[in-house]
Formats: C-alpha cells, structure tokens, sequence
C-alpha cells in the first residue's frame, strides 16, 4: 500500500512539474541576442521586443521603438499591436513577450491588459534611470504586483551585460526619451 501511494505521488508530482516546464526550457539568450541586432537599428533608442510561442518558441513577431513618428510606439507596443493584426485568434497566455529593456508602466499595462503570461528582460528600468534615460519610477514588477488578476512571471537582467552597453552607448548620443 505504502508503495502504491509512493507511486502515485511520483507520477502527480512529475505531472505538476511537467505542466511548468514549458517557457522554462526556452534559451531566451539566443532571443536576446537577435534583439541586441534589431535594436542597433535604432541607436538612439535601442528599445527593441519580440512576443515568441511558449511552446515551440516560434518568434510571432518584432517591434522596434519608434517614438519620433508615435510617442507611444514602444517596442513592446508594437509587438503586442503587430501580433494583434496578425493572429486575430491568437491565445496570449500561451506566448513570452522578450525585450531588450525593462517594460516601462504603459508598456507593463499593455502586457497585462494582454495576458502574456512571462516577461523577459535585459536592462532594469533601475539602469536606464542611473543612466539618464527619463523614466517613469514604477518597476515592472510593481504594476505586476498592483495588478491581482495578473499572474505573470518575470525574468529579468538576461544577457543585460549586453544589453546594457547599448543603452550606455545611447547616452553619449544625449538623447532622453
Ligand atoms: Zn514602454
């Protein structure tokens, strides 16, 4: 009987762990680095962001910063409005949304509002203002946690030694967005 139980508990427990597994098995540094190159596109604002499949980690689709057409076209913006057009039936709690900074509060909203259920990261928003960058002072985290619908895991700093150089590498160029 005792290892019956044993055997079932086993069996639930590799169950639960399976069900998780997916977005952890993901490599987001090869993801990275392809931002790290879109976003040199842009060295001004080297705000760059892709929403990929959890499951079988297809890049849906890319955005760009752009704010000298639109003031709020983030990269994250229009990845999000880019994936909208195209997958009219796209299930949003089944993507990852990577992107080269931290989600500033529009963006971290948009995310939510969006249900995109991990968010991945190399620059802190923490950074970003230590450098100059103008910032609204709400972390990522914080409009996550102020928000109780929202469930959503945060994985930060990835590859942001390289990521980093390039919003240092912006400053010098003395543009604040
Ligand atoms: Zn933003």
């Amino acid at each position: 009987m005792l290892i019956l139980r044993a055997i079932f508990f086993l069996f639930f427990f590799s169950v639960l762990h399976a069900s998780g597994q997916d977005s952890q098995k993901i490599d987001y540094t090869k993801y990275m680095q392809r931002l790290i190159e879109l976003a040199k596109q842009n060295p001004q604002a080297p705000f760059a962001a892709m929403i990929i499949h959890q499951q079988t980690g297809e890049v849906l689709c890319e955005g760009l910063n752009n704010t000298s057409l639109n003031p709020t076209w983030h990269g994250e913006i229009q990845a999000i409005n880019a994936c909208a057009e195209k997958y009219p039936k796209l299930d949003w709690s089944k993507t990852i949304l990577i992107t080269t900074a931290e989600p500033c509060p529009m963006c971290m909203g948009a995310i939510i509002w969006a249900g995109i259920p991990t968010v991945v990261y190399g620059t802190s928003i923490h950074y970003l203002t230590e450098n100059q960058w103008n910032q609204i002072h709400i972390d990522s985290q914080e409009v996550a946690k102020k928000s109780p619908f929202y469930h959503g895991t945060i994985v930060e700093g990835v590859l942001h030694q390289e990521t980093d150089k390039l919003f240092k590498k912006s400053n010098s160029l003395n543009y604040k967005i």
